[in-house]
């Protein structure tokens, strides 16, 4: 039901593993309108690339990060490690290093840029096709907690194993299943399920969701 809810949800994050990592790390609480629209003028001002980066001027720099939310000096600061663990363990193209390793280090290199834990680092490897696996981030996770679809468990971590271990229990899934459940519950995370204050009269799932029955608890 979620698939046809969503099925036009398109992924705005950019395709490459460097990209994402910049993607994620533009701006500080922004929705991706704003961070879409700061990755575009970063990659004209700047160059979304580990070279331009460690040469920007730190005055260009502050200018972008000054739109990116809180603590604009830390944002620049993040962008310039990012270049420069690109550049040192990656000879600025981490992309093409990451294809050369194993599943695991190229997770492991993933997971040194700031701003990329587990979660991070099982998206990139999924959608950047590095290796087929389930991801989930923070929306998708509330809505397969609330919706039952894994156990919540005593920590984030031991949360988001729950659900990648139900994601990949499933028969049928392959990148392509694994790509689609993350853009669908991401999206009704976003949307309806929301942390605060979900939209449950407007779910379409509300009648067989056992929220309803554990009310008050999210
Ligand atoms: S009914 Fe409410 S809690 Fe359940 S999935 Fe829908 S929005 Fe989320």
């Amino acid at each position: 039901m979620l698939s046809k809810l969503y099925s036009g949800a398109a992924r705005a994050e950019p395709a490459t593993a460097f990209g994402i990592v910049l993607w994620k790390n533009i701006g500080y609480l922004i929705d991706d309108d704003r961070r879409a629209a700061l990755l575009a003028e970063f990659a004209t001002r700047v160059g979304a690339n580990p070279a331009a980066i460690a040469a920007a001027p730190r005055g260009t720099l502050m200018d972008i990060a000054m739109r990116a939310g809180m603590r604009p000096q830390d944002r620049v600061e993040k962008w310039r490690e990012i270049a420069s663990l690109a550049l040192e363990h990656a000879n600025g193209d981490l992309d093409a290093t990451l294809r050369k390793l194993p599943a695991a280090k190229a997770a492991a290199l993933l997971k040194a840029f700031p701003g990329i834990a587990q979660p991070g680092a099982d998206e990139i490897m999924l959608f950047t096709g590095l290796e087929v696996r389930p991801a989930i981030d923070s929306n998708g996770l509330r809505t397969m907690l609330r919706l039952g679809l894994c156990k919540e468990g005593a920590s984030y971590s031991a949360s988001y194993k729950a659900a990648i271990e139900a994601l990949q229990s499933q028969p049928k899934a392959n990148r392509a299943w694994f790509e689609r459940a993350f853009r669908v519950l991401r999206q009704h995370g976003q949307t309806l399920c929301k942390r605060t204050a979900p939209k449950c009269t407007a779910c379409p799932l509300e009648t067989d969701c056992p929220r309803l029955l554990l009310k008050g608890s999210y």
